[in-house]
C-alpha cells in the first residue's frame, strides 16, 4: 500500500466520528435555533483531527480530489453523487451555490428563495455586499415555504479589513444581521492590518459553535505561505477570482495539495465582463456540442477542476441552469480548450 493510500485509511479513520457527529446534529432538534442551541453545534474537532492526520509538516497534500481507498470521500475530494465536498473541519458543503454581491435587499432575498426552491443550498455574502439580512431573510424564509432544515444549508459569510480591529464586534453583527443561529462560514474578505487577529477571533467562535468552519478570500501563495503558520485552524476554504480568462493554475493546486477547498469568484468574468466569456467561440462550441448553456460549461469546468463555484444571479431561470451541472461530462480535450484560454486576465484589482 503506498503513501497516499495508507494516510488517506488514516484520514477516513479519523474524520468518520466527526462526520456521525456532524449528522447526529443535523438530526438534533436543538440544531438550528439560538445561540445556546449554537453552543450545542459540532465544534471544530473535525479540523483538528483533519489536521493531525495531515502530520502537521506536510499537509494534506496526498489526499486532494483522491479516491478513498474505502469509497468514503477525502477531505477536498468533490460527492459529484451529492454535490457535496468534505471540509478540512468536517462539514460537509455543497459545491454549487449563489453568490450575492450586488444584489440589494428585494433582489437578494428572492434569489435566494429561487436558490433554495430549485434546490442549491450554498450562498455566498459578505458584510461588505450589505445584504447579509437579505439572505438570512431569504433562509428563513425558504426554510418555512419549502420545508428545508436549517442544516441542509450552507451560508458564508465574509468580515472587511476595516472590521479586523474589532473582529468580535464584527463577527457579532453578522450573527445577529443573518439571524440563522450559527455562521456556516466565515472568510476573511481580504488580507489586511490585523487580519491574524481576526482570524484568531473566529477560531474562538467556531470553539463557541457559533462558526462552523473558517476560510480566507484573496489569499494567493505568499499571502498563504505567510499566514498558514500563524493560525491554528487551517483554513477550510479560500475564494479568489477564476475563471477561463484568469484561471490561477498555479495557485489552484498549491491550496487543493494543503487540503483546502478552492471556489471562485467572477466564475462568469463578473459584471461588465460576462457578455465576452458566454460569447467566447471555444465555450460555444463546446456549449452547443452537449447542448447547456456557455454558463453551464464554465461552471462544469471549474467542478472538474475541483473548484466550487457560486455564480452571482438575480435572474431566477439562470439559478436553475447554474445548478444543472450534472446531466453532462467535458472530455480531456474540451478541459484542454478552455484552459488555453488563460490570459492572466484580472477583472477585479484584488
Ligand atoms: P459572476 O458570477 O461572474 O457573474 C454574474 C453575472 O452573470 C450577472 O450579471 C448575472 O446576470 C450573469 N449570469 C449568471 N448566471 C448566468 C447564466 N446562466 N447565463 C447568463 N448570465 C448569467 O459575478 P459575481 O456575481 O460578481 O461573482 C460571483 C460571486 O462571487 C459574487 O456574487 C460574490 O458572492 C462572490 N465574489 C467574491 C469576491 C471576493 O472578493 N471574495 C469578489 C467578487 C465576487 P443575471 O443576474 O441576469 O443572472
Amino acid at each position: 500500500m503506498n503513501r497516499k493510500k495508507i494516510l488517506s485509511a488514516i484520514l477516513t479513520l479519523i474524520l468518520l466520528p466527526a462526520c456521525l457527529c456532524a449528522c447526529q446534529a443535523a438530526e438534533s432538534p436543538q440544531a438550528a435555533g439560538s445561540e445556546s442551541d449554537a453552543e450545542q453545534a459540532v465544534p471544530a474537532t473535525g479540523a483538528e483531527e483533519a489536521r493531525t492526520a495531515q502530520g502537521g509538516e506536510d499537509p494534506a497534500g496526498d489526499f486532494s480530489l483522491e479516491e478513498d481507498m474505502n469509497s468514503e470521500k477525502a477531505v477536498g475530494e468533490f460527492d459529484l453523487e451529492n454535490h457535496t465536498v468534505l471540509l478540512n473541519s468536517g462539514y460537509t458543503m455543497p459545491i454549487m451555490g449563489l453568490g450575492t454581491y450586488s444584489l440589494d435587499h428585494d433582489t437578494c432575498v428572492n434569489s435566494v428563495k429561487a436558490l433554495l426552491e430549485n434546490g442549491g443550498r450554498l450562498i455566498d455574502t459578505a458584510y461588505m455586499y450589505h445584504n447579509e439580512e437579505a439572505v438570512g431573510e431569504g433562509v428563513r424564509q425558504a426554510m418555512e415555504e419549502y420545508s428545508i432544515p436549517r442544516e441542509e444549508i450552507f451560508v458564508i459569510t465574509k468580515i472587511y479589513p476595516n472590521q479586523f480591529s474589532d473582529p468580535e464586534a464584527a463577527i457579532d453583527m453578522a450573527l445577529e444581521k443573518l439571524d440563522i443561529g450559527y455562521i456556516d462560514m466565515m472568510l476573511l474578505h481580504h488580507p489586511g492590518t490585523d487580519d491574524v487577529k481576526a482570524y484568531k477571533a473566529m477560531e474562538t467562535y467556531v470553539e463557541m459553535g457559533k462558526i462552523r468552519s473558517l476560510g480566507l478570500s484573496n489569499w494567493y501563495v505568499g499571502e498563504l505561505t505567510d499566514f498558514l503558520p500563524q493560525v491554528t485552524i487551517t483554513p477550510a476554504l479560500v475564494q479568489n477570482e477564476i475563471h477561463p480568462y484568469y484561471q490561477e493554475q498555479d495557485v489552484v493546486p498549491f491550496i487543493q495539495e494543503k487540503g483546502i477547498v478552492v471556489q471562485c469568484w467572477y466564475p462568469l468574468g463578473g459584471r461588465g465582463h460576462t457578455a465576452e466569456l458566454l460569447g467566447d467561440e471555444t465555450i460555444k462550441s463546446i456549449a452547443e456540442a452537449h447542448g447547456v448553456s456557455a454558463a453551464q460549461v464554465i461552471l462544469r469546468w471549474d467542478l472538474q477542476r475541483g473548484i466550487v463555484v457560486i455564480p452571482g444571479s438575480s435572474n431566477p431561470e439562470h439559478i436553475k441552469e447554474n445548478l444543472d451541472l450534472f446531466g453532462f461530462e467535458l472530455t480531456e480535450e474540451e478541459m484542454a480548450a478552455i484552459g488555453a484560454l488563460d490570459r492572466n486576465e484580472k477583472h477585479d484589482w484584488y
